[in-house]
């Protein structure tokens, strides 16, 4: 029988926690994958760690900061060491030999490199979503033009894609869970004191610290919704949210025929990740089996748009569409970095994220240019009113 070959991934943000939790699937499997690119932003140390364990062709350090020591360490091996984000853009375009490309960057700052694979006719399995909630449109168009195949790795995008498999009917809905962040029960008074160590402290996952705030504000659900539109091709109408606080249902479909089928697991990141890499093959998996008799209840409740406005401009935003979610964006970026530094408050978030998307000129179908001109704009005119 013939070997198969071995799929060669690059995992961009390979430090973060989704980038480590998807090595460890490359470790247990490393029969079926070929590490052939590993970049991270400041962590060198895990790095270098990383790329001893994985022998990648090359790692990429954004820090320029960091090259010398990344360099010195990995001096003695075959490995290059690059530095800058346009290391990572250009490794992109350039290398040849990669099958897919595992996106689990921070922020806006991937969509440079997740356009050049894309462009390069590379598979990419999108963890940082940031760049489809800016320029969602255009990466699905780009996608298309180059054959290229966008896998979710979102784990409500990728339980819509689980449940999706096979069909060829119209969706009717897609319900995305929500877990509710850890101010799902917050009293007024409890969201007035928010510190960054409770807003960072997920009840269910254990993430970043961007990420946990935008969970924390309920951005994240919008994001997804917009994640959802143009990953699945659906009418932002016929997107819901649902607060399901036992993160087992990780989202669902309907159909015309009222059937609705959702996929359900322990909340593990390393299932979708999984799922990502060896599609359209299922692998076992070491994750605890959900015993419903155990478990006894789900529950189920609806957002309270009130208290978490975040997410009420987000589902605004997907439906103007245009600039609008890039600006959005961009201001909650600069908002959300402010926050975590202890320079604004919990609540300003929301606050700044309105103005922002007040200050975006309206552009109905914009261009790779004017999306990276709001950011831009849209970012400066935000750090400009905390200042
Ligand atoms: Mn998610």
């Amino acid at each position: 029988m013939k070997q198969p070959s071995k799929k060669r991934i690059a995992i961009l943000g390979s430090t973060g926690s989704i980038g480590v939790q998807a090595l460890a699937v490359v470790r247990e499997y490393r029969n079926l994958f070929d590490v052939r690119i590993l970049t991270a932003n400041n962590n060198w140390e895990l790095l270098v760690r990383q790329a001893l364990e994985f022998k990648p062709q090359c790692v990429i350090i954004s820090n320029k900061e960091h090259y010398d020591k990344v360099f010195e360490a990995l001096d003695p091996y075959e490995i290059s060491v690059f530095a800058g984000n346009e290391s990572i853009t250009d490794a992109m375009s350039h290398s040849d030999e990669i099958d897919l490309v595992l996106t689990a960057m921070v922020g806006f700052s991937g969509l440079e490199p997740t356009i050049a694979a894309i462009r390069s006719g590379k598979a990419v399995a999108i963890a940082n979503k940031e760049p489809v909630v800016a320029a969602g449109r255009l990466i699905m168009k780009l996608a298309a033009e180059h054959s290229v195949s966008i896998l979710p790795v979102d784990s409500e995008h990728s339980a819509i894609f689980q449940a999706l498999q096979g069909e060829h009917s119209p969706i009717e809905n897609i319900i995305l869970t929500a877990s509710g962040g850890p101010f799902f029960k917050a009293t007024p008074e409890q969201m007035e004191n928010v510190t960054v160590a409770k807003a960072i402290n997920h009840p269910r996952w254990k993430m970043g610290a961007k990420i946990s705030v935008d969970s924390a504000t309920l951005m994240n659900k919008g994001f997804e919704m917009i994640e959802a539109r143009w990953l699945f091709g659906v009418d932002p109408d016929d997107i819901r949210v649902v607060i399901h606080p036992q993160s087992i249902i990780h989202s669902m479909v309907s159909f015309t025929d009222g059937s609705i089928i959702a996929q359900m697991s322990s909340p593990d990141m390393r299932l979708p990740i999984q799922y990502a890499l060896t599609y359209p093959e299922r692998l076992p998996l070491d994750i605890p089996r959900i015993n419903f008799a155990q478990l006894a209840q789900l529950t189920f409740a609806e957002p309270d748009i009130n208290r978490f406005p975040c997410l009420s401009m987000a589902i605004e935003a997907m439906k103007i569409s245009g600039v609008t979610p890039c600006a959005m964006n961009a201001a909650n970026e600069v908002a959300v970095e402010a926050f975590i530094q202890g320079r604004i408050g919990f609540k300003e978030i929301p606050t700044l994220v309105e103005k922002g998307i007040a200050r975006a000129e309206h552009i109905t179908d914009p261009t790779l240019e004017e999306i990276f001109m709001t950011d831009k704009t849209i970012r400066e005119y935000t750090s400009s009113l905390i200042r």
